[in-house]
């Protein structure tokens, strides 16, 4: 099935499984960089917790695997996704972040020989979220959790920085700052100027901030992310984009958020007063799930801010 797509480098494939499938649409990005675009809404059953983007590198040696899926039956869809460009196996799997769709399928590609790889600092994350992401995950994957292991990178990577060269490609796994959650990284592969953002870039859909987010470090890790000056960005959820639109939906909101904020808490105002007044934001008001997901990140995030004054 293709579908039409507006924008310049694309490649729609779409790979369906079954009667009850998961969207997953493939793009070419730039040079030996794809992107593998899920669903802009929640998880569910139907799109098993496939409710993001991932990427993939195919190398000389073998493909590069950036975020593995929230399942073993995810990770499966993704290789089919990734076997839709090239029969080469993925030999690595770089964890951006710590939600369960960015790592929770490295054990189905562990179990196939692949190297995970992550940050230490990310790790850390991965291990102190791991429970409560696999009991939130059965209640809505149900049977198609079964088999699904938390199994996190064997050797984590200190510090803030790796560089990874693999089958001919330079890999920079990055910190950046806090963002989503705590010890997200990017990949940025500056050959080719394409930066794997993770989390820390939400397009087409308002991001999230959740009680372990930190607004302010997301604002400041986006601000080092525009300084690579990225030709092409691959977000953790939404299709890939040059970096203005990243800007207009994450940067913007970003700003917004801890501007406005961090002035009505050095003001004193109450939070349902914060709430009620920034309540509408017209900039944003047409990303998906801005409804659902708006109200919940002012409260947060002006409980964030309140606590670092
Ligand atoms: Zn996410």
């Amino acid at each position: 099935m293709i579908k039409a797509f507006q924008s310049l480098w694309v490649l729609g494939l779409v790979v369906f499984s079954g009667a009850a499938a998961a969207e997953l649409e493939v793009r070419h990005v730039a040079g030996p960089g794809y992107a593998i675009v899920g669903e802009l809404g929640g998880r569910t059953y139907e799109n098993h917790g496939l409710n993001a983007t991932f990427g993939f590198v195919v190398t000389d040696t073998g493909v590069v695997l950036i975020d593995s899926g929230a399942s073993k039956a995810g990770a499966a869809l993704i290789e089919k996704a990734v076997a839709s460009v090239t029969d080469k196996p993925v030999t690595h799997v770089i964890n951006t972040g710590s939600q369960d769709h960015r790592w929770l399928g490295n054990g189905y590609f562990a179990d196939k020989g692949a190297q995970v790889i992550a940050l230490a600092r990310t790790v850390d994350t991965q291990q102190r979220f791991a429970s409560q992401h696999m009991e939130q995950l059965q209640t809505v994957l149900k049977t198609r959790l079964d088999g699904t292991r938390p199994f996190h990178a064997p050797a984590p990577v200190d510090g803030n920085a790796a560089v990874l060269s693999i089958g001919g490609v330079d890999l920079h796994l990055r910190w950046l700052g806090d963002a989503h959650f705590p010890g997200d990284a990017v990949v940025w592969l500056p050959a080719e100027g394409v930066l794997y953002s993770g989390d820390l870039v939400y397009v087409e859909r308002l991001l999230g901030v959740l009680p372990w987010s930190d607004a302010a470090a997301w604002r400041e890790a986006f601000g080092r992310m525009e300084a690579l000056a990225p030709r092409h960005i691959v977000p953790g959820h939404g299709r890939p984009v040059g970096l203005e639109v990243a800007r207009r939906d994450t940067g913007d909101y970003l700003d917004w958020l801890v501007v406005e904020l961090t002035e009505a808490s050095g003001n004193w105002e109450p939070i349902d007063d914060v709430i009620a007044r920034l309540a509408h934001a017209p900039a944003f008001e047409s990303l998906l799930n801005f409804a659902e997901l708006h109200r919940g990140n002012l409260s947060r995030a002006y409980v964030q801010l309140e606590a670092q004054r």
